[in-house]
């Protein structure tokens, strides 16, 4: 793990991280997407904290389980997280318990492993999560064991971050236009983070002029699912930034979105596919059949967007979609869809 922390990919903000002068703002829109960015985009600091808060852990989880190790994942890796969002935590334990469980024993246990954690919950998801906060802060970690397809993901996500300095403040408003209209929580039936950040990216590979491809299509080598996860953290680095014809906007982008998915996407038909930047057609099998959203998981390909199986939760997201849509196209300006000042 430390090989892990040490790689350059971990460092939050590279050299050749944007500025704002440097971000496609050339509009008021695009402006205020921009000012949104740089005022909620995690900080280094914020990043340090959730790291110490890892080792500090990893060492004495390392006195039960003396081969275990802890990775940081979801977007405080993967460059798509904000200020205030919580720390995904993979602890990966070989041998015993190679299944991604997390029983309520082990859940039990887990907090006299350790003196640095408080109000522990056991959330019985399909990968169970262990929610706990640091002690004395409002610092939010989600554990779970062994599900390193997380791990993969993560740094998937990482790399298309870095593909275009466009896709950052693209999915940080996405987020947290979601969150503010309630169409954000897979625990309510609703759009999990990963989800939306996958609709963003496809919607991106899908325009007539892409403006960004599929970065598995294109290095295979980077994203091979059978790679040790240990090394999973090493691969990015060979990617060079995608240059795209696309060079829209981002205001444009961010309507274009609300429009793609309000009014042209056959949600009955087809799946959402960033492995493949395309959608495919939606088979019989059991993980499409009969659901309302199909987002394919780009490493196990089963789908994400599975919590959403109530038909009038789908509508409140397609109808937020199109509210958006028509209100945004009108006004062009972001407060009308996000009041900027009370999420910054
Ligand atoms: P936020 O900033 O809102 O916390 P996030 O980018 O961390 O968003 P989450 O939905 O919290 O997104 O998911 C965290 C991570 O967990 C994802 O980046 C991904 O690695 C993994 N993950 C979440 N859902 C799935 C899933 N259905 N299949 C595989 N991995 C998933
Ligand atoms: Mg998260």
């Amino acid at each position: 793990y430390d090989r892990y922390y040490s790689s350059p990919y971990s460092r939050p903000h590279p050299p050749e991280s944007p500025t704002s002068s440097q971000i496609y703002a050339k509009d008021k829109l695009s402006d205020q997407i921009v000012e949104l960015f740089e005022a909620c985009r995690q900080q280094p600091s914020d990043l340090a904290r959730k790291e110490m808060c890892r080792s500090r852990l990893q060492q004495d989880i390392n006195r039960v389980y003396a081969v275990a190790r802890l990775y940081l994942t979801g977007s405080s890796m993967n460059e798509l997280g904000c200020r205030s969002s919580d720390a995904d935590l993979c602890l990966v334990i070989q041998g015993k318990c190679e299944q991604s469980c997390f029983t309520p024993s082990q859940s039990k246990r887990f907090k006299y492993v350790t003196m640095y954690i408080e109000k522990t919950q056991l959330i019985r998801a399909k990968v169970p999560i262990l929610r706990f906060r640091e002690k004395g802060s409002n610092l939010e970690f989600d554990l779970n064991v062994n599900n390193t397809v997380g791990i993969r993901n993560t740094f998937l996500l990482r790399a298309y971050s870095y593909a275009d300095q466009r896709i950052k403040p693209m999915i940080l408003v996405v987020k947290k236009w979601a969150r503010h209209h309630q169409i954000n929580d897979a625990s309510k039936g609703t759009l999990s983070s990963y989800t939306l950040v996958l609709m963003v990216l496809n919607y991106l590979q899908t325009r007539k002029e892409p403006v960004i491809p599929s970065l598995q299509m294109d290095y295979p080598e980077c994203f091979n699912p059978f790679v040790d996860v240990d090394l999973v953290p090493e691969g990015p680095k060979r990617i060079p930034p995608y240059i795209s014809r696309n060079q829209a906007p981002l205001g444009e982008l961010l309507l274009g979105f609300l429009e793609y998915y309000a009014i042209h996407f056959r949600w009955d038909k087809y799946v959402i596919s960033v492995r493949e930047a395309q959608v495919l057609p939606k088979t019989n099998s059991q993980q499409w059949k009969n659901k309302y959203i199909c987002v394919e998981e780009p490493f196990e390909r089963n789908n994400v967007a599975r919590a959403v199986h109530e038909k009038a939760k789908f509508d409140a997201i397609r109808a937020q979609f199109a509210e958006s849509f028509h209100i945004l196209k009108q006004r062009r300006d972001l407060n009308s869809i996000l009041p900027i000042r009370d999420i910054i």
